[in-house]
């Protein structure tokens, strides 16, 4: 297979193979905009060099072939002595992973290159810097050297010469960096700087190559669902210089806000600069609009080309350019990471201008970005303490302790703090800091820095590049202009909306968007928002074919879950209703040894459940609610054993055991069990206590012929769980057939519309489906348990024990509890779902575990056919939006 790809060879859709970088480069190279000549290696390539720990064979043979065509069309060969060609090798991966690989710039300078590049360029001073440059990226990249090393020695060479600032080193300083580094680079990797371009290319590739597997990379993919195995691409592009003087430089930028989504010029530019400078947040840059004064013929090109990329890939981009001497160059582009809410304002936007159709701009915004904005922000009208103000670089508002180091952050945060991660400017390696940290605040850097580029793709509040603050990360304290201090511990509110810092804890209020699924707010009409959520969601609810119901079990949650648009109950667990003062009810019914003792409970628990279902019929009128037949994993409800054995052994020592607390520890001893999950639960439990499920039926029932009796409209679905097998539920069927022949559950004299169904939850349920389907007239797949049960994990226990091992080595990518398991248990799914229809072709199919509510999940389960979804009230919005996206 070919493993190496010109720029000229490739197109934007190749990001498995090219990656999003080398795809780009590709697609603008072709577009015809000005992209220095190169070529890329493969993913494929990455992955066989990861798998072998050596390069693939004939890997050479091409990057020679492209590396001679490259020098040909350049008209100079990689490390010339009089005229050398140099090159950038950059990580590229499917997905973008900012600053988390490598990359080394100026590949192909040596002792004598360094010469032929001051020669040509007629500056000394940029030779040797960037030769420096090189020693020292490559040096800490590739070679693997600590970069303080490297840092130390410009400190000292700095003070040597009195400065601080390094455009202060002369050409004769940076010559003498140079050795100083390469001395570095002996003593710490044991061998010399290499002095053969080739080689130098190489081991760029090789250290690219790897750098997919470094730690932060690593940690950055979990957080973002990456899959593990995908590589990276490398591309190899000849330089372009941006730090060859004033009127050369270094940008990035963004079509449109990627804040708010407004149109206009937004990104930051620094003159004489190289490469990662901007990025990196290193020195206090530019707005971009600043370019039109320093170099009016680029900026004007540069608009140019945002307006081509825009038209071409039909959304906002991002970029990142340069420019030596006058003519600019572009170096990457993307379609730009934004916030959730330019997400929705941008792709009614790209609709508006005939850009795209509503089913696009569907596809352009995720259920994870709702969900953001459904987040609360501070309160506008509360007492606050303003410190300063920075960038707005991430939305959200976010309060916690002042911390202000990774390790610190992500200590804290463990033992339960609510932490800001304070840095200067974000590097990569604060990334467990960040993702532990509430929200993050920066000194330096602007909305393209590391910090903001990297919170915004996790969704975390950032305020970046606030100026005024100074950082003092060794001392661990911020000082402000005025004097005023703050100390690691302090509590900081930050908001990612308007760039504003608090000092202490400011009071938070609900979204805009929260507000509208609330129906509390009409349609403000000046909120582009809330009209572009409002929009979306419309599209989203007219195209999609599951129907979105809710897991409640209280009037108060349903009536909630109506108005975040629940098309009916999906699941009510009943046992919730028997927690607080009623469990010790449950408890008698449990224990109860004669008929009695059983039925003095059971009466007592029915009036109650009656109101309860009245509650949850009222607010779902004219809705579908589906009641769950008790399932309480028998431990819940009874006396802990060891607790009630010391209670037991202690009242006998001191004289005072009563003959009830000891049949009651017999009682408990005789229902203990070592798997209380795989236990006496579910229909098992509603089969072992007679009268059980009778009066749950009843309950059922009764509520309901008593509101249809007032005329209103209720559809109760009965439900029973943990079913394995048709005799189960024919067994409970019996029952409920019985009970709704009572008089108090007729209506005009026949039963009350209802139906029955069951959960499937169990791998032999779903197996044996075509059975339960005789009897069943509806499925509802209960994947928490599936989960479970096929892969035989305890739900309450790995998640807190072996899976971050789990997660960490790549086992999984992501929890299986979290995120449905389509192999495996979505397999199941289907299958039931085919043979209970093929038996009974109405019938109802639904899924009610916590996977209702995951965006990948609901895909599944729309293309498993299935009528509907069910997931906690909070997450009906985003279901719905997943279910509209899932049916384009
Ligand atoms: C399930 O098992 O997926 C389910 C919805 O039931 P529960 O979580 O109550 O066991
Ligand atoms: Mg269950």
């Amino acid at each position: 297979t070919k493993l190496v790809y010109s720029f000229s060879e490739g197109d934007k859709d190749q990001k498995d193979l090219l990656g999003g970088k080398g795809a780009n480069l590709a697609e603008m190279t072709n577009l015809g905009l000005p992209v220095p000549p190169g070529f890329t290696i493969t993913t494929e390539a990455c992955r066989a060099y990861l798998a072998d720990g050596h390069e693939p064979a004939g890997l050479a043979d091409e990057v020679t072939e492209h590396l001679v065509a490259l020098e040909k069309t350049m008209g100079k060969q990689l490390g010339q002595a009089d005229d050398p060609l140099l090159v950038s090798v950059r990580s590229g991966a499917k997905f973008s992973m900012p600053g988390m690989m490598e990359t080394v710039l100026n590949v192909g300078l040596n002792d004598s290159s360094v010469r032929g590049l001051a020669e040509q360029a007629g500056d000394d001073r940029f030779a040797w810097d960037s030769y420096r440059r090189l020693v020292q990226m490559f040096g800490a990249t590739v070679l693997g050297i600590e970069s303080e090393h490297f840092g130390d020695a410009l400190d000292a060479a700095k003070k040597a010469k009195d400065t601080t600032n390094d455009l202060d080193l002369d050409a004769d300083d940076l010559a003498a960096l140079v050795e100083t580094f390469k001395g570095v680079v002996r003593e710490h990797a044991g061998r010399e700087f290499p002095q053969d371009p080739r080689e130098q290319m190489d081991l760029a590739i090789r250290a690219v190559f790897e750098s997919w597997n470094s730690p932060r990379a690593n940690v950055y993919r979990r957080q973002e669902r990456i899959p593990a195995d995908l590589g990276t691409a490398v591309s190899v592009c000849s330089m372009v210089f941006g730090n060859l003087g004033m009127d050369s430089g270094t940008g990035v930028a963004f079509t449109r806000d990627p804040a708010s989504g407004e149109q206009g010029i937004y990104g930051d530019y620094l003159q004489n600069a190289q490469g990662e400078d901007v990025v990196a947040g290193i020195r206090n840059t530019l707005p971009l609009t600043e370019l039109e004064r320093i170099d009016k013929a680029s900026y004007d090109q540069l608009l140019e080309i945002m307006s081509t990329l825009e038209n071409h890939y039909r959304d906002l981009c991002d970029i990142e350019f340069t420019i030596e001497r006058g003519k600019l160059w572009m170096l990457q582009t993307r379609v730009g990471k934004r916030t959730a809410a330019a997400a929705f304002v941008v792709a009614c936007q790209l609709v508006d201008e005939g850009l795209i159709d509503m089913d696009e701009a569907l596809q352009r915004v995720t259920g994870a970005q709702l969900a953001q904005l459904m987040f609360p922000r501070f309160d506008r009208d509360a007492d606050k303490e303003l410190l300063t103000t920075g960038m707005n670089a991430s939305p959200g508002a976010a309060g916690g302790v002042a911390v202000f180091d990774s390790p610190t952050a992500v200590r804290r945060a463990k033992a339960g703090e609510k932490v800001i991660l304070v840095r200067r400017e974000t590097t990569p390696d604060d990334l467990d800091g960040m993702i532990a940290a509430q929200g993050v605040l920066t000194s330096r850097g602007g909305r393209t820095s590391h910090a903001a580029v990297v919170a915004r793709g996790m969704g975390k509040t950032a305020v970046c590049g606030a100026e005024e603050l100074e950082v003092d990360v060794r001392g661990k304290k911020i000082t402000l202009p005025d004097g005023r201090e703050v100390v690691e511990g302090d509590t900081l509110s930050i908001d990612g909306t308007n760039g504003e810092v608090y000092l202490g804890e400011v009071p938070v209020v609900a979204s805009p968007v929260m507000s509208y699924f609330e129906g509390s707010t009409g349609l403000a009409e000046n909120d582009d928002l809330v009209a572009a959520v409002d929009r979306i969601m419309r599209h989203a609810d007219g195209g999609r074919r599951l129907k979105v119901r809710v897991n409640a079990d209280t009037g108060e949650d349903c009536a909630t879950a109506r108005t975040f648009g629940a098309e009916g109950v999906g699941l009510c667990r009943t046992e919730h209703m028997f927690l607080g003062e009623r469990r010790e009810l449950v408890e008698t019914l449990v224990l109860a040894e004669t008929r009695d003792e059983r039925e003095k409970a059971l009466a007592a628990l029915l009036p109650l459940q009656i109101e309860d279902f009245t509650a949850i019929y009222r607010a779902m009128e004219g809705l579908p609610v589906t009641i769950r037949l008790l399932d309480p994993p028998l431990h819940e409800f009874l006396p802990d054993l060891t607790e009630l054995s010391v209670e037991v052994a202690v009242a006998r020592e001191r004289g005072e055991l009563t003959e009830e607390k000891e049949e009651l520890l017999a009682s408990v001893r005789r229902l203990h069990e070592q798997n209380p999950m795989l236990g006496l639960r579910g229909v098992r439990l509603g089969i072992a206590v007679p009268g059980l499920y009778a009066m749950q039926v009843r309950a059922i029932t009764r509520a309901a012929a008593a509101l249809a009796a007032e005329g209103i409209t209720v559809l109760p679905e009965i439900m029973v769980p943990l079913v394995g097998t048709v005799q189960e539920l024919q067994a409970v069927a019996a029952e409920i057939a019985e009970v709704v022949a009572e008089p108090e559950s007729l209506v005009n004299g026949e039963p009350v519309e209802h139906q029955i169904g069951t959960m499937i939850e169990l791998p032999r349920a779903a197996l044996v489906a075509a059975q339960i389907a005789e009897t069943a007239e509806f499925f509802s797949f209960g994947t928490n348990d599936l989960t479970q049960t096929t892969w035989g994990f305890s739900r309450d226990d790995v998640e807190s024990s072996f899976f971050s091992e789990y997660l960490e080595t790549g086992i999984f990518g992501v929890s299986p509890f979290e995120s449905l398991d389509t192999e495996g248990v979505g397999e199941l799914v289907e299958i039931a779902s085919w043979r209970g229809r093929e038996v009974r072709h109405d019938l109802k199919l639904g899924i009610c575990g916590e996977h209702g509510g995951d965006p990948d999940s609901v895909h599944f389960f729309h293309r498993a056919g299935l009528d509907y979804v069910s997931c906690s009230p909070f997450r009906i919005p985003v279901a719905r939006l997943e279910a509209g996206r899932a049916a384009v």
